[in-house]
């Protein structure tokens, strides 16, 4: 049996074909995963392969590219065939198929299946097709009418063949075996391996080479690995709001392809981010700056590929986002090792949507540790941090003394003839400084986003997620006009994290880390004094056991915040800043 280690380091090492090697390079796929690395150099090699493979590993190519490099356009009868258990596999290996023979002339690919009529496909049959894809009972009705001549059949593969026997196929796909030449190549791919294919593979098959893919599979333990369940087209603004809450310094988002790295990075550009993109195409040089750029700060996110973030060893990654979900083990574990660097703590999140939850599940099982389901952070999350952000803006622009008193005159005039109050006109200022872009997300996005949670399968129960409260439990969620008689205005006191300003901490940094992980919302926050090794922060006297519980593990800049009450009697002092009065009570 072949077990690989490490995937092969390019295509071009596996000897398909050059128009083959053209459309996998336009398709962006980078290095060959385990399973192609493994399987394709013997079936080049005229070899019969057993492999054990889950869909999702990149088994399709691993057969497909093979039988495309060698294909004989000229020959009009079908050349290979391939059985898969489904409808839906069917169409989608004939997808790949076309993919990866985009610059080749002429091929033509089938995809024959029950339910759909005969019309087409007799038409097709009779025109000459190469490449056939179906379930097998269709393509038994097609032998029995003498409509499908498989004599110069030369490749023949079983996709999924646990499957196919699961559903019954077994004495169709051994007859298909049995009446096709007897000196065509076999490949059969199954993620496992009962005592029944062991037998068709021993009948059926020549010396076949056994592949499995074995993955290097210990990840660090400091690196909190979280899992989101997404759809496809979520991707994008879900991973938008994760860079607003998450207290991040500087991020990986791992793609699966080349262009996405390119077109993923332009979004977050256009969204505001530093963002660059470096994958297999990006000369050294050029990556060199982008590397050097994310270790002095320049840069805070970096799209990549697999291959451009080998080896990429820098301390202020905090995170790591698998926008794609690797395809194989091994890669997980080697882009999750970018985070948690020099003994620091990191993050790695990755997106799952609900046709990949068995590579999830693999990962699960080959690292030997669960991922936490993390919810797609709220509106109310999302504001929090903005809100927060905000202020922090306000605080910074106050400290510009000159220009403030420039202003203060012109805001005066404009006072004095408009008998407008002051306050007013500071939220039409805010108005004017929002611009296109409004300053908070609207309840119609909150909603969009519950629909599409309800809408995704695998959905857990309320009790299961996570501890994050549910928008109308969260404490943050309240009257405007109750606010008087509520937790935060209960009483505050003075509490002391261990972060300060040696640690360049910022006051939207400590709202954002105890607002989202604590579970607190804006209105339970009061002062916050930022000192040299420590910072203390009012919040409410009543703080639950559960809070604390929850940030028992958060850091900021990468230092446990250590939360505890502050025995220093402290009192409040103006909040964000020297210069401010405290924050009044709003009665509005
Ligand atoms: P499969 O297991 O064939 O269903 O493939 C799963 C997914 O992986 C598909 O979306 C493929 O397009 C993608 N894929 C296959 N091979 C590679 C590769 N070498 N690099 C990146 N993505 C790949």
């Amino acid at each position: 049996m072949t077990s690989t280690e490490a995937p092969v380091t390019s295509f071009s090492e596996l000897g398909l074909s050059e128009p083959v090697l053209k459309a996998l390079k336009e398709v962006g796929y980078e290095t060959p995963s385990a399973i192609q690395s493994a399987t394709i150099p013997a079936l080049m090699a005229g070899r019969d392969v057993v492999g054990l493979a889950q869909t999702g590993t990149g088994k399709t190519a691993a057969f497909a590219t093979p039988i495309l490099s060698r294909l004989d356009v000229t020959q009009k009868t079908p050349q290979a065939l391939v059985l898969a258990p489904t409808r839906e596999l069917a169409l989608q290996v004939c997808e790949a198929f076309e993919s990866y023979a985009s610059h080749l002339k002429g091929v033509s690919v089938l995809p024959v299946y029950g339910g759909q009529g005969y019309g087409v496909q007799l038409s097709a049959l009779r025109r000459g097709v190469h490449v056939v894809v179906g379930t097998p009972g269709r393509i038994m009705d097609h032998l029995d009418k003498g409509t499908l001549d498989l004599s110069q059949l030369k490749y023949l593969v079983l996709d999924e063949a646990d499957e196919m026997l699961k559903m019954g196929f077994a004495e169709d796909v051994e007859t298909i075996l049995a009446d096709t030449p007897e000196d065509k190549q076999v490949a059969l791919f199954s993620a496992t391996m009962p005592a029944q294919i062991r037998r068709i593979s021993g009948r059926y098959l020549r010396n076949p080479e056994e592949i499995s893919v074995k993955s290097k599979t210990t990840t660090s333990a400091n690196t909190t690995q979280r899992y989101l369940m997404v759809s496809y087209p979520q991707k994008v603004d879900a991973l938008t709001r994760i860079l607003e809450v998450e207290n991040f310094e500087a991020m990986i988002v791992f793609t699966r392809t080349k262009n996405e790295t390119e077109t993923l990075a332009e979004k977050l550009r256009a969204r505001g981010y530093s963002a660059a993109a470096i994958n297999g195409d990006v000369v050294q040089a050029q990556r060199e700056r982008t590397v050097n750029q994310l270790k002095s700060g320049k840069l805070d996110i970096l799209v990549a590929t697999d291959v451009a973030a080998r080896g990429l060893d820098v301390e202020r990654i905090s995170h790591v986002v698998n926008f794609d979900i690797p395809i194989d083990t091994e890669s997980y574990v080697h882009r999750i090792g970018r985070t948690g660097r020099a003994g620091r703590s990191g993050d790695a999140i990755s997106f799952v949507t609900p046709r990949e939850r068995r590579l999830l599940t693999a990962i699960e099982k080959a690292t030997r540790q669960p991922l936490t389901q993390m919810q797609l952070p709220s509106v109310d999350e999302v504001n929090i941090t903005r809100l927060a952000r905000f202020d922090d803006a306000i605080t910074e622009a106050l400290g510009q003394v000159e220009l403030i008193s420039q202003f203060r005159d012109i805001v005066g005039h404009y006072i004095k003839h408009h008998d407008v109050p002051e306050e007013d006109v500071a939220a039409a200022l805010a108005v004017v400084a929002q611009g296109d872009t409004p300053l908070l997300l609207s309840p119609e996005a909150e909603r969009k986003q519950r629909f599409d949670r309800e809408e995704r399968p695998g959905r857990p129960d309320r009790e299961e997620r996570s501890g994050r409260w549910e928008r109308e439990e969260r404490p943050g969620r309240r009257d405007r006009g109750d606010r008087q008689g509520s937790r935060s205005n209960a009483g505050l006191a003075t509490y002391r994290i261990a972060v300060g300003k040696r640690q360049k901490v910022e006051p939207r940094q400590i709202v954002g880390a105890l607002a989202n992980e604590g579970g607190l919302s804006r209105e339970d926050f009061g002062a916050i004094q930022i000192r040299p090794d420590f910072s203390l922060v009012d919040l409410p006297a009543n703080l639950s056991s559960e809070v604390f519980k929850k940030l028992e593990n958060t850091r900021i800049s990468g230092k446990l915040i250590e939360l505890r009450p502050d025995r220093g009697g402290s009192s409040s002092s103006p909040a964000y800043g020297k210069e401010r009065p405290p924050r009044k009570p709003r009665h509005d």
